[in-house]
């Protein structure tokens, strides 16, 4: 007998397993996520679950978390080294005009309403409005999560947020993103070393490095337009090289499930260099 991939034999398998499901309530009641119950109350039924993996591509989302996590981009990198390459292709297009805006049509809306995310890359960015991480990366719903906070430097609670996007949710990259002329830094270097809010403060030390830089280039370490661009590369790297021995980050770029690199956004050309 053919097997049959289309709706009308989907749809008659998801109404058959729900009968049985009615028939046996008590099954239902054990279960803390009933809706998850249901599909594998629905994969456990021996001949559906056949049907099931033969038309895997055809089956309607709410039944696909049952064999692992739905990805809604097509193209989803499956290697850090790809996630990095992922991105950079997607700056690519955007600094020469020719964005795609990937990920935004009526499929991928629907598809991420229906299912967890499953970003494939991490961003710890600039609240600066012109550094969008989804656009000047050109990518879609669902593939990037994006901490920010001015001065992209690393917070408590932003490093939490970054642990949940690498260990739960599995981004394979996680990019620490400076950029030209940014406000934060540019204050961290006008005010150091005296006492400031905690987003400029935390700067400081990528203050005091970029003056040394400086000043061993020949260069003088009080002009300002000479320290802020040293200041924003280093505290990128600073910032990176400081996740890069946390937990869980550290245990992930060991096992090479993760790769933490910072970069730089230029307003002028609007191409990420990365620095690591
Ligand atoms: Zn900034």
């Amino acid at each position: 007998m053919p097997i049959r991939c289309d709706a009308a034999a989907l749809s008659a398998a998801e109404s058959d397993a729900r009968s049985r499901d009615a028939r046996s309530p008590d099954r239902l009641a054990t279960s803390p996520h009933p809706s998850a119950m249901d599909r594998r109350a629905f994969l456990r039924l021996g001949g559906y679950a056949g049907l099931a993996g033969l038309c895997w591509g055809l089956l309607p989302a709410r039944f696909a978390d049952a064999a692992g996590p739905v990805y809604c981009n097509p193209n989803r990198p499956t290697t850090p080294a790809d996630a990095m390459a992922a991105l950079m292709a997607g700056n690519g297009l955007w600094a020469t005009g020719n964005q795609q805006h990937p990920g935004e049509d009526t499929t991928r809306r629907d598809c991420v309403a229906q299912n967890d995310q499953t970003p494939f890359a991490a961003i710890l960015s600039c609240a600066d409005s012109r550094v969008p991480p989804a656009l000047i990366f050109d990518q879609g719903l669902g593939d990037l999560f994006v901490v920010r906070v001015a001065g992209n430097s690393n917070t408590a609670v932003g490093q939490q947020s970054l642990t949940y996007g690498v260990n739960k949710l599995h981004a394979l990259a996680l990019l620490v993103l400076g950029h030209q002329g940014c406000g934060a830094v540019s204050t961290a270097v006008t005010s150091f070393p005296r006492p400031a809010p905690a987003f400029v403060s935390l700067i400081y030390p990528a203050v005091r490095k970029a003056r040394l830089i400086v000043q061993q280039g020949g260069g003088n370490p009080d002009d300002p337009t000479q320290v802020i661009p040293v200041a924003i590369e280093q505290h990128a790297l600073m910032t990176a090289a400081q996740l890069s021995v946390r937990t869980p980050f550290k245990d992930l770029i060991r096992n090479g499930s993760l790769i933490v690199a910072a970069g730089v956004y230029s307003l002028d050309n609007q191409a990420v260099t990365i620095l690591t």
